[in-house]
């Protein structure tokens, strides 16, 4: 069985790293980072991240395994005393493989589309000061927008920025998005829903800001892009999915619960 690894570069991550590596050549474990069978992120949600994009073009070929070197993660549900156990199951046994929905976000410009792939969210802030973009919803007209900005998450996104604006956490077995707003600007002039969105699979959005020559600060998971000329923004549910390796069950109300609320 072939694996790559990527670790968060702090000090425990990279001793874990090597930990990892020095047992899993005694289990007969192959390092093969340019066609992996299993992606292991040491580190946080954020490390996953990173692995997800690092690994996109091979979505259909591996899956991830995270190892968390703090609190318990979203991607990462391994703690850092488990690297032993974890080994073994690796070397042993076939896990159950789970899948979760992503989003795909195409972006027109004058020089054609660039489609990207999104594991957490999507956002959408100008460069100086408030966003201005009207929201169509399966191409008819839904709202302006005024504010901050819009988030716009996959299920398992849910629980991150979407959830810090209010929006709903949704269980990764719906194929849907959630648009979120950021601080929107509402009064008698300027008007939006208020509340977050969630649409379906066979539904999609686009965002178009009325000034393509305006700067815009696009964000991908992690990534923030600055970009001018957008004409506009289609988000829908992609039809690629990621797959996580489950060597035990770790139910995601379960992860919720731990991660927000804490032992009853
Ligand atoms: P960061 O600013 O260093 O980390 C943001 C926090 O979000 C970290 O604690 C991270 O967990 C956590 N996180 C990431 N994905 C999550 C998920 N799906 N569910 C719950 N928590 C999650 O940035 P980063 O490490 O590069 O991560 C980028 C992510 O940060 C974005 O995708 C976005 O979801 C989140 N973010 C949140 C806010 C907010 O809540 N106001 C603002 C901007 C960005 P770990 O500590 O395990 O890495």
């Amino acid at each position: 069985m072939k694996y790559a690894l990527l670790d968060r570069g702090d000090r425990l991550s990279r001793d874990l790293s090597e930990q990892f590596h020095t047992q899993a050549q005694s289990k007969g474990l192959i390092l093969n980072e340019e066609a992996p069978d299993f992606v292991v992120s040491i580190g946080g949600d954020g490390t996953m991240l990173q692995a997800f994009h690092r690994y996109k073009e091979q979505l259909e070929h591996l899956a991830f395994i995270g190892v968390h070197t703090g609190h318990l993660g979203f991607y990462a549900d391994w703690q850092k005393n488990e690297l032993s156990e974890l080994l073994e199951l690796m070397a042993t046994s076939e896990p159950r493989k789970i899948h979760y929905p992503l989003l795909h976000v195409e972006i027109e410009t004058a020089e054609g589309k660039a489609a990207h792939l999104v594991l957490n969210e999507f956002t959408l802030k100008s460069a100086d000061g408030t966003l201005v973009s009207a929201i169509h919803i399966n191409d008819e007209p839904f709202e302006m927008f005024r504010g901050d900005g819009i988030v716009i998450s996959t299920p398992t996104g849910s629980t991150g920025y979407n959830k810090s604006l209010g929006g709903a956490v949704i269980h990764p077995s719906l194929e849907a998005l959630q648009i979120a707003e950021i601080a929107s600007i509402n009064n008698r002039v300027y008007r939006t829903l208020g509340s977050s969105v969630i649409l379906p699979k066979h539904h999609h959005c686009d965002i178009v800001p009325p000034d393509p020559e305006e700067e815009l600060i696009l964000g991908i998971d992690h990534m923030l892009m600055p970009m001018t000329g957008i004409r506009s923004i289609t988000c829908r549910v992609a039809d690629r999915k990621v797959t996580f390796a489950r060597y035990r069950p770790f139910t995601f109300w379960n992860r919720v619960r731990e991660a927000f609320i804490g032992s009853l």
